[in-house]
């Protein structure tokens, strides 16, 4: 196990009916807030007006920004960096998923800096304040409510990119199941693609001794896979949302890779395809992770037989580790095709001719290697893509 330290501040409130506390967890940081959201979705399901009650009886003044789109835009950020310099606001309720809660961080990096936000994630500049954010979850999927990441698509060359750092865990998150309910089948099963993904991308290591994280891991991970099966049949199964959203933040808020160095490729190699062709971040997850599974299995053959036996039961007497190995990543995929989810790239009609495009743009600028469980390059990324093609 390596050295860590860990130290997660983001203060959850869990449960059913907890948004109704979201003026008075505002009203702890001033009496001001930016209300970010997306395209509607809380405004159908009633839960806009509930916030907006609670903003008001605790005395917070509210200055709203609407549409943030899946993958969020930078365009949208500047606006709101632009919107709380104006109207002097110093705290950001961001109310959705990982989207807009995304596109809330960024404004929040972007207000306090003289230059240009896009500074943050293309490599150029060193975050050292940020405004605060607070959150209120509808879908469970990115973690972003207890996560340091944000991840914003730069429309001028279709760039998306991730930025981290601890200023932006946000303050609180208020996670009720119940907002779930009004999911697409779909959403969720990206959602819960996503919630695996990240799982295991720290769930490969190279780093020894990290057996207690193991289970942790292979214990989140099954949860996902009991759990949402369920939502598909019923989608407003209670306790089912309630351990698949617990999970979800527990998938990313970095509990999970404590004394361990996790992978991250599929995240890089993933983004592209929702860059270029704005597919949801899950679905692209979905058809990415098992084709990056068996380009670099062989690097820890028993870790692979390890998973495919601990979170997916495949027998001990399967066969040889590589058998058992190979027989996990079949089982993953058709858990994401049993979730309705795409496995491969022609299923989101992304076509043999993009390729080496977005192999480029992946591995472009200072980022010659990407991931940490094999490091790899612009051609290894090119054939990751190429053994997800059909
Ligand atoms: P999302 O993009 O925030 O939302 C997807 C869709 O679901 C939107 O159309 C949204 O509609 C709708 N929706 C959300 N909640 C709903 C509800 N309760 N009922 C009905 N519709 C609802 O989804 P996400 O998967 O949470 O976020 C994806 C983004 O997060 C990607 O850009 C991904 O790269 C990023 N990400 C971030 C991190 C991180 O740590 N920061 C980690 C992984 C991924 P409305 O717009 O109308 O609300
Ligand atoms: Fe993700």
């Amino acid at each position: 196990m390596e050295n860590f330290i860990f130290q997660n501040p983001t203060k959850i409130l869990f449960g059913k009916g907890m948004e109704e506390q979201a003026g008075t967890e505002v009203r702890a940081y001033g009496d001001k807030v930016l209300l970010h959201y997306g395209g509607g979705s809380i405004r159908r399901t009633g839960l806009y007006d509930r916030i907006v009650a609670s903003l008001r009886r605790a005395g917070v003044d509210i200055v709203e920004l609407a549409g943030v789109q899946p993958n969020p835009r930078l365009s949208l950020v500047r606006q709101g960096i632009q919107l709380c310099r104006e109207r002097g606001i110093g705290f950001i309720l961001a109310a959705g998923g990982g989207s807009v809660i995304d596109s809330a961080k960024a404004i929040a990096m972007g207000v306090p800096y003289a230059g240009d936000v896009w500074d943050f994630f293309s490599g150029k500049a060193e975050l050292k304040e940020a405004l605060q954010v607070g959150t209120v979850l509808t879908i469970p999927a990115a973690g972003s409510e207890a996560s340091t990441a944000s991840v914003i698509t730069n429309e001028d060359g279709w760039y998306k990119r991730g930025f981290n750092s601890e200023l932006i865990y946000p303050r609180f998150s208020i996670l009720n199941p119940e907002l779930a309910f009004t999911l697409p089948k779909y959403q969720m099963a990206c959602g819960a693609s996503d919630i695996m993904a990240h799982i295991m991308e720290r769930y490969f290591t190279n780093t020894r001794e990290v057996d207690f994280t193991d289970r942790l891991c292979e214990a989140t991970l099954k949860t996902i896979i009991q759990n949402a099966p369920l939502l598909a049949a019923e989608p407003d199964h209670y306790a089912a949302w309630a351990e698949v959203m617990w999970a979800g933040t527990v998938a990313h808020n970095n509990l999970l890779n404590t004394g361990r160095t996790g992978d991250w490729g599929s995240h890089d190699i993933e983004h592209e395809l929702s860059a270029a062709y704005d597919v949801a971040h899950g679905a692209g997850l979905a058809v990415i992770f098992p084709a990056w599974m068996k380009y670099v299995y062989r690097h820890d053959l028993a870790r692979f037989a390890q998973y495919a036996v601990r979170v997916w039961n495949v027998d001990c007497s399967f066969g040889s580790p590589e058998r058992t190995a190979l027989e996990g990543i079949k089982r993953l995929e058709s858990f994401y095709r049993s979730l309705g989810l795409p496995t491969r790239l022609n299923e989101l009609q992304i076509p043999e001719e993009k390729l080496e495009e977005m192999a480029d743009k992946c591995t472009a600028g200072d980022r010659q290697t990407i991931g940490n469980f094999v490091k790899l390059r612009r051609a290894d990324v090119l054939a990751i893509y190429r053994l997800a093609l059909k």
